[in-house]
């Protein structure tokens, strides 16, 4: 470290790396090189403070150690990609831009270009492009705009003005009040707590009121969000009643936008940030508040490389910042609810719909013996058609996306399996495909069995698709929207999809998870589970869990209007025990029983787990990676299972095996994992060979 440096941990410093330079940071200082070791001196730093500050940097380091993930790796994910090359940590300002002509030049059905000319009117002094962005309109219509002389650049003029003006909300319902009263405020330092709200209950207007409250105006707050894309409303809703305040993160924003809000919260600008999992890595320097909204969603883990939990890293950064974490949901997930009951957490509960919206009614139609149109009975098309006679609106949900889950010769039995993975085909009907919902492999559909050329080659089971037409055939007056991965890719976005059933006119939703999501449909009074089996006898210890969660976040869409909603649960199995509880609605107990499987079965949260997983060319080579580890993970305290092939033993050609360890005490878990984990790093594994692990694994199949 060079004399006229003075450096501190989580600076950038510019080194010498062979041959070139590369942008490293400073991990720490003041350390003695181990003998005969020489260093080289660092070149330079492009800025005299630490990128990463105190607070964030500790954050990082923990999580490193926790989730057994190499440091460098954890660092850098916390900086935006412009600072991982290198490049300066200043903005390029922004430009500003003001109308220059008049809507009506336009051609009529110019839109959005209207509106926007419209709205840069309403603002004499111009606009920044950020704050034409916040308030949704696209750089491309300013460019388009441009073209046409209708708008020109201008000089910044002060503060950008609101995107709208800021709207007070409702006030509080008593039961919200009552909630809201029970959470400590910041000045409190550290306090967890799981707010319990069932759908409906006004969770999202608690958070804004809390906000509004317990902030002061130099204070900065996180929200966690599972995906910000699938419900623009809510960062709407922000935006109305905290203006400029708020800022977003999630994974479409491109560089420059990354950079720029990385730099208002490292500069500590009193900012909400709405954002999704890695928001919870930014450098914040005046944080007062994280809220995890839908907190047991499972896109709160990282699934790949650094395999951290947003949530659990949110816990404990409220925890190293003295600061509080509400964890918000209808559905929580076990582990939370575990620590609520422990008394670890504080449990507020809040379960009365919020205005005049009732909780919905759920019952069970058993479809054993009856027969059935494309997966939908009798009595419950008639029920669409009461509701859609009743000017309502109606939504079905099928867990799975495309036209049939799998092509079946009843001749001969073949059916198409993917050639790269242990699964099968799934059928596109639309793009005339079948594809592999497991890797990219797609291949195109035939009329005729392809083993033995039959012809009565056909779908079986259900795919959205298939259950959009079936609903189209028989409701011909009526529009059918379908939402899922397949059709908000083709359309762009999930907004534009869901315009015809903001309108409120009668119409079908049909979709999968993605419909389930915090969306406020006001006018959906009927919701259909084609199938609720698929999670029921999975060998998954988390499958009965997700399953009721989903079951209850789609049921929440029902009846949050005027009107009350019903919602019809298909299923094989009307008298398992856990279909029986879902009726009663009541989450709570039905977490009771799960917990308590989870806890005669020392499964978490009882117990802490960690998986190693192995992937290889061959599963001898997966498998044998895994039994040279399990000796030594077989110590003291630890439980091992394994190793054994993944559930879907081959992916993309690839061999997976996995073995399990279990222990009562996390920390000794941690040792053990982190003995291991330097073990197999040091040995030379042959090519293709690959291992990973994850603690506190979401998937465990
Ligand atoms: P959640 O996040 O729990 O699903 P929301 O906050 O989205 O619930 O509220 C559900 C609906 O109820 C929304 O349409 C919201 O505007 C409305 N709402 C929430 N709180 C109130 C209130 N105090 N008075 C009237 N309407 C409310
Ligand atoms: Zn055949
Ligand atoms: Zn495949």
């Amino acid at each position: 470290m060079p004399d006229h440096l003075a450096l501190q941990p989580g600076q950038r410093v510019s080194i010498p790396f062979g041959r070139q330079s590369a942008m490293g940071l400073v991990v720490e200082t003041g350390v003695e090189p181990p003998a005969g070791i020489e260093l080289k001196s660092v070149y330079s730093t492009p800025e005299p403070w630490p990128a990463l500050p105190p607070e964030t940097f500790r954050l990082l380091s923990w999580a490193s150690d926790y989730y057994q993930h190499p440091l460098g790796e954890c660092l850098f994910t916390a900086l935006p990609p412009a600072l991982r090359r290198g490049r300066p940590a200043a903005e390029k300002p922004d430009t500003w831009w003001r109308a220059a002509g008049l809507p009506e030049a336009l051609s009529a059905n110019a839109h959005r270009q209207k509106a926007l000319l419209t709205w840069l009117r309403e603002r004499p002094a111009g606009a920044p492009v950020s704050a034409i962005v916040a308030a949704g309109f696209t750089r491309e219509q300013i460019r388009t705009l441009h073209q046409k002389a209708l708008v020109e650049e201008c000089a910044a003029s002060g503060k950008a003005p609101d995107p709208a003006s800021p709207t007070p909300g409702p006030t509080l319902s008593p039961a919200q009040q009552a909630a809201a009263d029970q959470i400590p405020g910041p000045d409190g330092g550290f306090s967890a707590s799981l707010l319990f709200g069932i759908t409906g209950s006004g969770k999202t207007e608690l958070y804004l009121h809390y906000l509004k409250q317990q902030l002061d105006d130099t204070s900065q707050a996180l929200v966690l969000v599972p995906e910000i894309n699938l419900t623009p409303q809510m960062v709407a809703r922000f935006r109305r009643y905290f203006g400029h305040r708020i800022v977003v993160w999630h994974s479409a924003l491109n560089d420059g936008e990354r950079l720029s809000t990385w730099l208002k919260i490292r500069n500590g600008e009193p900012v909400i940030l709405i954002g999704t999992r890695s928001a919870v890595l930014l450098p914040f320097t005046h944080l007062k508040t994280i809220i995890v909204d839908e907190e047991h969603d499972s896109s709160y883990k990282q699934g790949e490389g650094f395999r951290y939990s947003g949530r659990d890293v949110a816990v404990y950064r409220a925890h190293l910042n003295q600061c509080p974490v509400i964890l918000g949901s209808a559905t929580p997930s076990l582990e939370s609810y575990h620590n609520a009951l422990s008394g670890k957490y504080r449990l507020i509960r809040l379960e009365e719909r919020a205005g005049n919206a009732r909780p919905p009614t759920i019952s069970l139609l058993d479809i054993r013996s009856r027969p059935l149109e494309g997966g939908l009975s009798r009595p419950t098309l008639q029920a669409i058609e009461k509701c859609l006679a009743a000017g309502q609106q109606a939504l079905v949900f099928v867990n799975r996306r495309g036209f049939a889950p799998v092509m079946m010769c009843f001749d001969c039995g073949h059916m198409v399996e993917c050639p790269r993975c242990d699964t099968r085909l799934t059928y596109h009907r639309r793009d005339r495909a079948m594809r592999c919902h497991h890797c990219d492999y797609q291949t195109a559909a035939t009329e005729h069995c392809p083993k033995c050329q039959s012809e009565a080659f056909k779908p079986v089971g259900q795919g959205t698709e298939r259950t959009e037409d079936i609903l189209a055939a028989q409701f011909p007056d009526t529009p059918v929207v379908r939402v899922d991965r397949d059709s908000t890719q083709r359309k762009g976005s999930i907004q534009g999809i869901l315009k015809k059933v903001n309108t409120g006119e009668p119409c079908i939703l049909v979709g999968t998870q993605m419909l389930a999501k915090g969306h406020d449909f006001p006018n959906v009074t009927l919701v259909v589970v084609v199938n609720a089996d698929g999670g029921l006898f999975s060998i998954d210890f988390r499958a009965p869990e997700q399953l009721i969660q989903t079951l209850l976040q789609v049921s929440g869409r029902a009846g949050r209007g005027e009107k009350p909603g019903h919602v019809l649960v298909q299923t094989c199995h009307s008298d398992h025990p856990i279909l029986k509880s879902l009726c009663q609605g009541h989450y709570l107990t039905l977490a009771d029983q799960l917990l308590a499987e989870r806890e005669s079965g020392q499964f978490p949260p009882f117990r802490a787990m960690a998986i190693f997983r192995a992937e290889a060319d061959t599963m001898a080579n997966s498998l044998a990676l895994l039994d040279t580890l399990k000796p030594k993970a077989s110590v003291t305290g630890i439980e091992v299972w394994g190793p054994l092939p993944a559930l879907i033993a081959r992916r993309a050609d690839r061999h997976r095996a996995q073995l399990v360890l279990c222990c009562d005490n996390r920390k000794r878990l941690n040792q053990v994992l982190a003995h291991l984990c330097q073990d197999l790093d040091q040995q030379k594994l042959p090519s293709g060979l690959k291992w990973m692990i994850d603690v506190d694994p979401q998937e465990t199949g």
